[in-house]
């Protein structure tokens, strides 16, 4: 498989049947469940699977793992900790939102580890979640399964000689997102606040809004510095250039959309005049261009 169409397949947040032209990346992909492992710093890699990217740091003191993937990759998640140190080493496992190809590791992992994470994300897991753009839906998690820890604004862990701060972002990707700062290794996980190099999901139905999300990126540019390493929610390990394009191109392909509503175009005007091209590179085929204009518009609306 080309390395782009790998990165869009671990993109796909539902399932492949759903988006027929990435149907076969996605199933290549599913028949040999597996990670790729990225060094970022030491004692820190960058897992990549088939759903959100998932961050692993090991030490005297225990793994602590950020997102868990989708359920079904567990078994190849349980042999990257057994590579790592072990389950019995794992002791934090943060989710960065609810989204199952961030949480679907929690059935298998969450009896070994303290799941933590914002109220908001054991409050979705607790019941149905609908995701109607995907036609999704989410069964409630099992006790086991859920965040044990959870938090309002922010909190801080001391662990393997590291502070590692998790700071909620309120209604950016949803209405429970947490971005993760590790201080002295000088990197951050954004959870689905960055989608390296494509238009993101946001879900506006459970309190993400594309406004946020740009203004929540601009407090994160203003703290981090050139030489921070990110790991996006999805995409290439990135850095603050990368994190800086993510968060223009959501300020000006709004701009776009607003400048057409305020013109009198209805949505599906607005989908058919399209963005200008500078955006084309954002188009992949898993938030296609209608599709990113219908989650600007709906973020509009609901300003
Ligand atoms: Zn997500």
């Amino acid at each position: 498989m080309k390395l782009k169409q790998f990165w869009l397949s671990t993109a796909l947040f539902c399932t492949s049947t759903l988006i027929s032209s990435y149907a076969l990346a996605e199933e290549h992909h599913a028949e040999t469940p597996s990670f790729t492992s990225t060094e970022v710093s030491k004692n820190l890699w960058m897992l990549q699977g088939k759903g959100g990217n998932v961050a692993l740091m090991t030490g005297q003191q225990g793994i602590l793992m950020i997102d868990d993937d989708y359920k079904e990759m567990s078994p190849a998640l349980v042999e990257q900790v057994k590579h790592f140190g072990g389950l019995d080493k794992l002791t934090y496992i943060i989710n960065t939102h609810w989204h199952g190809d961030h949480t679907g590791g929690n059935f298998a992992l969450g009896s070994h580890a303290q799941i933590i994470a914002h109220d908001n994300v054991r409050t979705r897991l607790l019941s149905s979640q609908e995701i109607k753009l995907f036609k999704m839906v989410s069964k409630p998690y099992p006790e086991k399964a859920l965040p044990d820890v959870t938090f309002t604004k922010a909190m801080t862990l001391h662990i393997n000689d590291e502070e590692i701060k998790i700071v909620h972002f309120s209604n950016g990707h949803t209405d429970g997102d947490s971005i993760v700062f590790f201080k002295k290794a000088n990197v951050v996980h954004m959870g689905d606040h960055h989608f390296s190099g494509f238009f993101p999901f946001v879900d506006i139905d459970h309190g993400g809004n594309v406004l946020n999300m740009a203004k929540n990126i601009k407090e994160v540019l203003a703290i981090i510095s050139d030489t921070t390493q990110i790991i996006p929610g999805h995409g290439p390990l990135s850095n603050k250039a990368d994190l800086q394009d993510f968060h223009d191109m959501l300020v000006g392909t709004s701009a776009e959309v607003q400048k057409m509503k305020d013109e009198g175009l209805k949505l599906e005007q607005i989908k058919s005049k399209g963005l200008s091209k500078q955006w084309d590179s954002w188009t992949d085929g898993f938030i296609s261009s209608e599709t990113w204009i219908d989650i600007v518009y709906n973020s509009l609306l609901a300003k």
